[in-house]
């Protein structure tokens, strides 16, 4: 069945409202968060993506969606208010990207597990814990919720590089 509504526009940096802090979801929020999941799905599928935060379609609601497809097949999470209860000492590096800063890769270093707490869609309160791919991807959306980007975790020399590259990119688009 084909969908009459449109594929929800994923902002770009330095949009100020990536850099604004979420807030919390809260029960008058429930029909709208119901209605913006699934759109916010759909658009991290097409970009594609494999997580997507509120903020980056220009709502400033704690809500982040995440789907690593294991096996190929669809296996969405959507977090509601997540917070994140506790985390390793231990930390990965991996190489990350965002929707946000399209065609930016730089390897962040961040602790390897995490523990979330979040509301799923029906407001029943669930605990998650991640490792590997997974607990970046989650580390990552939640930073999104307090307006921080992955590219705030490098050193400011990468950090202007990689925004610098960035900004000509996407001149270069428009051009
Ligand atoms: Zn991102």
């Amino acid at each position: 069945m084909s969908s009459a509504v449109e594929t929800l526009p994923i902002l770009l940096v330095p949009d100020p409202k990536l850099r604004a802090k979420a807030r919390p979801v809260g029960g008058g929020d429930a029909d709208a968060v119901r209605a913006l999941a699934p759109r916010m799905l759909d658009a991290m599928y097409k970009a594609p993506g494999i997580g997507l935060a509120a903020p980056q379609v220009g709502e400033l609601l704690r809500l982040i969606v995440v789907d690593l497809q294991p096996e190929d097949k669809p296996a969405p999470l959507v977090l509601v208010n997540p917070e994140i209860l506790a985390a390793s000492t231990e930390l990965a590096t991996r190489e990350e990207g965002c929707l946000s800063l399209p065609g930016q890769y730089a390897e962040v270093t961040r602790p390897a597990r995490v523990k979330l707490r979040y509301l799923d869609l029906e407001g029943a309160k669930r605990e998650i814990e991640a490792e590997g791919l997974l607990a970046t991807c989650l580390q990552h959306e939640v930073d999104h919720l307090n307006g921080v980007l992955f590219v705030d975790h490098l050193s400011a020399l990468k950090r202007n590089m990689l925004l610098r590259k960035l900004a000509k990119d996407l001149k270069g688009r428009r051009d």
